[in-house]
């Protein structure tokens, strides 16, 4: 909800959800016919992927797609492959699109039980869990240019309208207490701590680390928010906060690795929130690789042409093309809005009415940076406008009068200069 300020200049104010504003438990989505994962394509990968269409796999199967690369996928269901094909994404990624159609008996397969028998390790963890629900992202631990010295466990939602981080700490909090106990033996960090919001953070026992309280109006748990706000480390413009030695880890990334460990079998279950057309906010337990169709078949939610399908939040989440889209490891929520509701894009130029400067986290003068970004002159954006200081939160487009789509402007030039540095560099 925008509580906008009576005083004028001040911020307006968002609140997240909160997890006790969702009344009823999740409901588990039914086991697909077909499951759909999409991997993204390594530079490095030459020829056809490994996987193709005929071979049997068994659920929580390590599925290797190319030899000169780590990238895997893991088959959330046991069944035969059917089809394996390349697709192109966004800001110029490309991936494997792997389909399974899944058999009612379901096998678990036997590797991860034997590999995590032997007790964690950094290369135990990355080598098979890389893909468990809440993707933990282990592989930054691995890089000998960053090193960590900082776990951080996020258990507080990074958008709005979204509950599903919160649910795992209130519900999985056994779970949590494990995974960050294998993450200090695995990675040898002691220093663990996990952002709560303060509804949350009543009730909860201990977990094993530090609790740490978030801001629960948007943007506070985004993780450069958090870095700022609660754990008083500024990360400089154009820094990630693994360049301070910290890196953020979900919650439910971190109970996946607990119940690995206790079951001793590849967790294949997403919690995920589902904001229909009417602004009902649900949870539900779906299997990964569960096509969107699946979802809003079993939720009743019935796409009319026009409709919009966000995965994501409101504020970051990014529309989807496609029905057929699958629920990822780390998809946190999906959002329909019905086509009377879209807000439009347009590109009428801006009319300097300031709105975008108070609210901006950042403090940016968005109002002059969308004009270097409108034309394209991403260079000077970043030299002149501080665009690397964005924290991508989305609240310039969202109170921008003018409906410019400031925060995919600035997507699009991080994404292209980046492309200019790399490709600088391949020259050199
Ligand atoms: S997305 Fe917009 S409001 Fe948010 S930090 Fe970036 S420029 Fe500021
Ligand atoms: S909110 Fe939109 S119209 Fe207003 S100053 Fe910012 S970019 Fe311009």
């Amino acid at each position: 909800m925008l509580k906008r300020s009576f005083l004028g200049w001040s911020k307006p104010r968002i609140k997240n959800l909160t997890i006790g504003d969702i009344h009823r438990p999740p409901e588990t989505i039914a086991v697909p016919e077909t499951v759909t994962l999409l991997i993204e394509k390594p530079d490095v990968s030459t020829g056809p992927p490994l996987v193709q269409p005929g071979e049997a796999v068994q659920s929580g199967q390590k599925l290797v797609l190319f030899e000169q690369a780590d990238t895997y996928a893991t088959a959330p269901v046991t069944g035969q492959v059917t089809r394996v094909t390349t697709r192109a994404g966004d800001f110029g990624k490309n991936y494997v699109e792997i389909c399974i159609a899944a058999e009612d008996a379901d096998q678990a397969d036997e590797a991860w039980a034997a590999a995590c028998s032997d007790g964690p390790t950094l290369e135990t963890l990355t080598g098979y869990l890389a893909n468990v629900p809440g993707k933990p992202g282990l592989e930054a631990l691995q890089n000998p240019e960053k090193p960590i010295h900082k776990i951080v466990v996020n258990g507080s939602d990074a958008d709005l309208l979204v509950a599903t981080r919160q649910y795992q700490v209130k519900n999985q909090a056994d779970d949590i207490h494990h995974g960050i106990g294998i993450l200090k033996e695995a990675t040898g960090i002691d220093d663990i701590v996990i952002c709560l919001t303060q509804d949350v953070v009543q009730n909860i026992g201990h977990l094993g680390a530090e609790p740490v309280g978030v801001n629960n109006e948007y943007p506070g748990t985004l993780p450069l928010m958090i870095m700022k706000d609660s754990l008083d480390m500024e990360v400089p413009a154009g820094d990630a906060c693994e360049d301070l030695g910290v890196f953020f880890i979900s919650a439910e990334a971190v109970a996946s690795i607990g119940r690995a460990f206790t079951q001793k079998a590849i967790p294949t279950e997403k919690t995920i929130t589902v904001v229909d057309k009417a602004g009902a906010v649900r949870l539900y337990k779906t299997t990964i690789g569960t096509p969107l169709t699946a979802v809003f078949a079993a939720v009743g939610v019935e796409l009319q042409e026009g409709d919009r399908i966000i995965s994501g939040g409101p504020m970051t989440g990014a529309a989807v093309y496609t029905d057929e889209f699958p629920i990822m490891p780390d998809t946190d929520a999906i959002i329909v809005q019905g086509g009377a509701d879209i807000p439009l894009m347009s590109d009428y130029p801006c009319i300097n009415c300031g709105d975008c400067i108070p609210i901006c986290p950042a403090r940016i003068q968005v109002n002059m940076l969308v004009r270097f970004l409108e034309a394209g002159q991403y260079q000077d954006a970043a030299d002149l406008y501080d665009l690397f200081s964005c924290v991508e939160c989305g609240l310039c487009t969202f109170v921008c009068p003018a409906k410019i789509p400031i925060f995919q402007y600035i997507k699009l030039a991080k994404y292209e200069l980046a492309r200019l540095e790399s490709a600088e560099a391949a020259n050199e």
